[in-house]
């Protein structure tokens, strides 16, 4: 962590102190929270604060999936490399066509095994799929639309001149930019890095997500339960949002409540990781406790949210690692990791980010909500008799019941300022695959 970044972070949180009392003040004016900030403001201050990772390693295609390209990439050759058909059938010469004689055949070009010999005036050749077409012709006649008789073939004219033929270079050219950096390698960019001629990627560092549960009521799972005790879930729902190619993660296991532990706890991760996430003892009983440890170990923030669930989120520095306290709530800290922590990780890994994706759907159901905090309702949409988007709630939405999560396939997001909503109404959803993912 550079020093003018230690500072610049002290007086940022002064910053937000007084921004974030300002806040309270408009906000008193519109509803009846005060003092809690809209995640989307809290989510920019925080971004402008996370710095991209500059180190990157170069990586053979086969391994690059998930991970997020360093620098732009570009063809190695044309695409395609040489003319070729699109079709089984026959390659000739548009005009010889025209005459609309039969034209003699004088070889076969299938696909990796190009026709090597002269292309004589009124002559064609027999072509696959992928298949080269040979120099001096032009034009490729599907096999549907030819008779043969002997090596006499009659066509059915072609419709154009270039016809069925994919020419060299439609796709891309050589030394043509494919990608810019920041783009996450999928499924699609594998095959196109492949067909470019890209054999090796310089790709950013995966960077190293170190995480623990906070709460002596924890047990992990496969031990026996005593009475008031629960099991660790945030733990496994964190590792499986973390289980991304571009991030390693360190998993600290379950922190009791106790002071030296949890020092211990900070220490340790923020001495391993880029970033440290935590889950529980952020609310407000909880926060002076963490506070006070991380006021001797880093630099944090607590922040009140207006979104639900999961107001109270933290956010800082301990030692060279960035800090991000979720609430202990099973859905509160998955909704906080959705909305929060994964434009940060994507930031800090350069990842360019998808926007989300949002629909307008008819709600199927009533839905109960006081205004004054952005709220992510977990939501199941399907398509109605006329294939017409709708979605219901997955009925209680208490910020401990993770059932709601996988039941679900989107978030209902209702706006600040709204209130109760009636089944009819337009509202917007955002599904899973496209934001999860
Ligand atoms: P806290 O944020 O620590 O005050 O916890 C709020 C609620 O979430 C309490 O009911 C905790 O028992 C529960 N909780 C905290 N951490 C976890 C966890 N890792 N897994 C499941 N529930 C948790
Ligand atoms: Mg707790």
């Amino acid at each position: 962590m550079p020093l003018s970044w230690h500072n610049s972070w002290i007086e940022y949180s002064f910053f937000i102190e007084r921004e974030t009392d300002l806040m309270a003040k408009a906000i008193v004016d519109c509803c009846s929270q005060p003092g809690l900030m809209h995640p989307d403001l809290a989510l920019e201050r925080i971004l402008s604060h996370v710095e991209p990772i500059l180190d990157t390693e170069w990586v053979e295609l086969d391994q690059g999936m998930g991970r997020v390209l360093a620098d732009s990439v570009s063809s190695k050759i044309d695409l395609p490399p040489f003319d070729n058909s699109a079709m089984d059938g026959y390659a000739y010469r548009f005009d010889d066509g025209l005459a609309e004689k039969p034209l003699t055949l004088v070889g076969t070009a299938f696909a990796g095994h190009p026709y090597q010999g002269e292309t004589p005036p009124n002559s064609c050749v027999r072509i696959m799929t992928g298949g080269q077409v040979p120099a001096g012709y032009d034009t490729v006649q599907m096999q549907e639309n030819a008779e043969a008789n002997g090596d006499q073939i009659s066509l059915l004219p072609a419709k154009r001149k270039g016809a069925h033929v994919r020419p060299l270079g439609e796709e891309a050219r050589r030394g043509e930019q494919i990608y810019a950096a920041g783009q996450r390698i999928g499924a699609a960019e594998m095959g196109v890095l492949a067909t470019i001629g890209v054999d090796k990627i310089k790709v950013v560092r995966r960077i190293t997500v170190a995480f623990f549960s906070t709460g002596d009521e924890l047990k992990p799972v496969g031990s026996e339960l005593k009475p008031g005790d629960i099991y660790d879930s945030n733990r496994y729902a964190i590792k499986g949002l973390l289980s991304r190619s571009y991030v390693d993660y360190i998993d600290l296991g379950v922190i009791p409540d106790d002071m030296d532990a949890i020092r211990d706890a900070f220490k340790r991760a923020s001495e391993q990781a880029d970033v440290v996430i935590t889950s529980g003892g952020v609310s407000v009983g909880d926060a002076d406790y963490v506070k006070q440890i991380l006021d001797e170990l880093g630099q944090i923030n607590f922040w009140r949210l207006a979104i639900k669930p999961g107001k109270p989120f933290a956010f800082g520095q301990i030692g060279s690692a960035l800090f991000c306290g979720l609430p202990g709530n099973p859905v509160s800290s998955m909704v906080t990791y959705y909305k929060l922590v994964t434009p940060i990780l994507e930031k800090l890994s350069c990842v360019t980010p998808k926007p989300i994706l949002r629909l307008p759907a008819t709600l199927a159901c009533d839905i109960r909500k006081h205004p004054g905090r952005v709220e992510y309702q977990r939501g199941i949409y399907s398509y109605d008799e006329q294939g017409r988007l709708q979605v219901i709630t997955t009925g209680a939405q208490g910020s401990g019941m993770l059932t709601s999560m996988s039941v679900s396939n989107c978030f209902i997001v209702l706006e600040q300022d709204l209130g109760n909503v009636s089944a009819g109404a337009q509202v917007t959803i955002e599904p899973y695959q496209q934001v999860l993912d």
